[in-house]
């Protein structure tokens, strides 16, 4: 029998939509629209992609977005002297930092310069911090992790006591799901290039996270029957039957994952379309919490 399909893209209109009455709601009671800053440098393609995208979805849900395109050349300091004037501009509720920066910038000095009640990206080095801290509640939670975490729960993926596995240690995304994981009381294991005996470490897990950028790596040989797999990867490979020659696959090998898992994100349509919807929501919270009408979120 075939895994469970889990329909990040169903998932994620209905939150879309959500906060689209929400924002609605807010306007009209506060008169505040809420906005989100934008700020791409250089000309990374698929970064120009993801911050359109981003910005269409902003449009869609009645939130405003401010797009600041820099050029590559942009220094140290004309970058944070915008972020300056955006942490404090007050028709800017979020801020959103596209990475990967050029390399001559110094992406840590720009995340910590952005004001944490603005940090919709949850990319500040103090709310990664508190993830990882008992007792402690980040202001906002990384949009991919936190859309990996909502896909669980809605799904009604029992998480206390299960064996996760994150493949991936990333800032952006292995390690933030592999703190929220623990924060719901799975047992964790992180995974990573040095790993030994990747199959045989990935046959333990109730629950397996996939986020290492390798097309298909993940085999049915790996996967314990009826594991639940969600794949974050987005990897483009060569498909001559395809009109562009390409298409794009996940981190596990789909068709033979489905055979054995219990439930399975697919890509595209998995996790790839929750990442914006929880964007828009924490920009929505961020300008609830600004104007005063939301209390701190619980990650
Ligand atoms: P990174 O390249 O930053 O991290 C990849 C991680 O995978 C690293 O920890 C690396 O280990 C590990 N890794 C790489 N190769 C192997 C291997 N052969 N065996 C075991 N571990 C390995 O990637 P990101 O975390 O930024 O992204 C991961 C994937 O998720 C990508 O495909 C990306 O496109 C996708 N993504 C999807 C998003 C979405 O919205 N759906 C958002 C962000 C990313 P080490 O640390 O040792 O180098």
């Amino acid at each position: 029998m075939g895994a469970v399909l889990i329909d990040g893209k169903t998932i994620a209109a209905q939150i879309r939509e959500r906060v689209k009455e929400q924002t609605a709601a807010f306007v009209a009671k506060t008169g505040v629209k809420p906005g989100l800053a934008a700020v791409l440098v250089g000309d990374n393609p698929a970064s120009h992609t993801y911050v359109k995208m981003k910005r269409k979805a902003c449009a869609e849900a009645g939130i405003e977005s401010f797009g600041f395109e820099l050029p590559a050349t942009t220094t140290q300091q004309e970058l944070e002297d915008l972020i300056n004037v955006l942490n404090i501009r007050q028709d800017v509720h979020g801020i959103l930092v596209q990475l990967p920066l050029p390399d001559h910038l110094n992406e840590e000095r720009v995340l910590r310069l952005v004001n944490i009640d603005k940090d919709v990206d949850g990319f500040h080095p103090e709310n990664i911090g508190k993830l990882a801290m008992k007792g402690r509640e980040p202001s906002f939670v990384p949009a991919t992790p936190s859309g990996v975490m909502r896909l669980l729960d809605e799904m009604k993926v029992p998480l206390a006591g299960a064996n996760a596995v994150v493949l991936g240690r990333s800032n952006i995304v292995g390690m933030p799901v592999a703190l929220l994981l623990v924060r719901r009381d799975a047992t964790v294991t992180v995974c990573h290039s040095r790993t030994k005996d990747l199959p045989g470490v990935v046959r333990q897990a109730d629950v397996l996270i996939a986020a290492v950028g390798r097309a298909n790596m993940v085999k049915q040989s790996w996967l314990k029957p009826g594991a639940v797999v969600i794949d974050v990867g987005i990897n483009r490979v060569d498909d001559p039957s395809a009109k562009n020659g390409t298409r794009l696959v996940g981190d596990v090998d789909f068709e033979e994952a489905e055979q054995v898992a219990g439930m399975i994100t697919p890509v595209p349509g998995g996790v790839g379309p929750m990442t914006i919807a929880m964007l828009l929501e924490n920009t929505l919270t961020a300008a609830k919490r600004i104007v005063g009408e939301a209390t701190p979120s619980k990650a």
